[in-house]
């Protein structure tokens, strides 16, 4: 039984599939329904909360994967997830300049390479970019992607493999003898010999069906989606106030905002604001954009910037899969072979040593 129909559940059904696990996804408002739908889906390994550091084997391990997902996807599924590999380019204004000391330092990652730009070769590559920019960094291997895409086709993947999908909500589990021995659906007890919890955000709500602390909390991003010719270069812009990515859909995406605003997932105007002005601040001609949509969803995040990802403390057959925050898609298909490995085999290669739950025993 997997609860979530998220990137996360999904890809665990996938695999599980795959593994001939009779599987359940419950899922209570649609796939891909929340962040795994809405994310900028920038798949960065080398860079961001926790990465250099312990995030980062489960990062790259992650971004492998992805690239074996994509083709293996449109094959069984029909689906083209969008998947490619481009170039960021990290710009710095005035004193922010100063940050980009250091970040040209080849870290010796295969297939990666970053090289620092001066602000005429920053103009060559991107015209419309201010000819305030004081200097760039261009990362060469990253990944860019569609997720909802990828979640439909993780769905759809599943599902053919025989994959049941339950739109409900789980409210509970059954509990006999330290193991779970089905979940509580509104209306039903489905039994299972499993579940894997991957509720995004939400998964801070089985802390009173665990019993044991669940340190999770939804932080809020708002995107845009605009029309608009420039920036046309096909490169990731990342500045101090967030992104520019021109996606295969036609439209450029600018992002994004972090707000501590519990489970409010509206999008705002103020964030809206906020986003706009940071990206004219890079790119001025975008005074001429129009957004066509506006979107904002929740990141699980841990207080750590860690995912939550092995078994629930005391429960024999629960585990977790979650907590992931801004590298959500990215570790999606690492932190989904970590799940179904605990699940059929009881360990794991994937580099998931200090992610469990007991990490924060007695901190609730
Ligand atoms: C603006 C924004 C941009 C982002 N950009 C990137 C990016 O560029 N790269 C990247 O790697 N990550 C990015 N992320 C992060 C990424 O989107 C998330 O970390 C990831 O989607 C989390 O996936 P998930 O499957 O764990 O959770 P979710 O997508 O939240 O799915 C969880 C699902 O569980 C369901 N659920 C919850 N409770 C229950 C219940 N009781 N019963 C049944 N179902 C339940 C929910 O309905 C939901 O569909 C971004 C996030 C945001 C907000």
């Amino acid at each position: 039984m997997v609860v979530g129909g998220g990137i996360t559940g999904w890809g665990i059904a996938w695999i599980l599939c795959q593994r001939g696990v009779s599987v359940t996804v419950v899922e209570r408002d649609g796939v891909a329904a929340h962040a795994s739908g809405m994310a900028a889906g920038v798949l960065n390994p080398l860079d961001g909360e926790n990465i250099p550091g312990p995030l980062q084997p489960l990062a790259l391990e992650g971004y492998r994967r992805h690239l074996e997902w994509w083709p293996r996807l449109r094959d069984e599924t029909g689906v083209d997830v969008q998947g490619r590999v481009v170039p960021l380019l990290r710009v710095a204004f005035g004193d922010e300049v100063e940050t980009l000391d250091g970040m040209d330092a080849m870290d010796g990652t295969a297939g990666f390479s970053r090289s620092r730009v001066s602000p005429s070769e920053i103009l060559g590559l991107e015209p419309s970019i201010s000819d305030r920019v004081a200097g760039g960094v261009v990362v060469e291997g990253i990944g860019s992607l569609d997720s909802y895409l990828l979640t439909v086709a993780l769905s759809r993947a599943a599902q053919k493999m025989g994959a049941r999908y339950v739109q409900d909500t789980v409210i509970g589990l059954e509990r006999s003898e330290g193991v779970a021995a089905g979940v509580t659906l509104s209306q039903q007890t489905l039994a299972c010999q499993a579940v894997v919890l991957a509720m995004g955000p939400w998964s801070s709500h089985a802390e009173a069906w665990l019993e044991h602390a669940v340190p999770l909390y939804p932080l809020k991003g708002d995107l845009l989606r605009m029309t608009t010719e420039q920036p046309a270069a096909d490169i990731i812009i990342y500045h101090s106030a967030g992104l520019l990515s021109r996606k295969l859909d036609g439209l450029l995406w600018a992002g994004t905002t972090n707000e501590e605003a519990g489970f409010d997932a509206q999008p705002w105007e103020s964030s809206r604001e906020q986003i706009v002005e940071g990206a004219l601040r890079v790119v001025p001609a975008l005074r001429d954009a129009r957004v066509v949509r506006h979107t904002s969803c929740l990141r699980p995040q841990t207080s750590d910037g860690l995912p939550i990802v092995g078994q629930a403390l005391g429960w024999e057959n629960v585990f977790m899969a979650t907590g992931a925050g801004h590298k959500g898609i990215l570790v999606a298909p690492s932190m989904a072979m970590a799940a179904a490995d605990l699940v059929t085999r009881g360990r794991t290669d994937m580099p998931i040593d200090g992610f469990g739950a007991e990490r924060f025993a007695g901190s609730n």
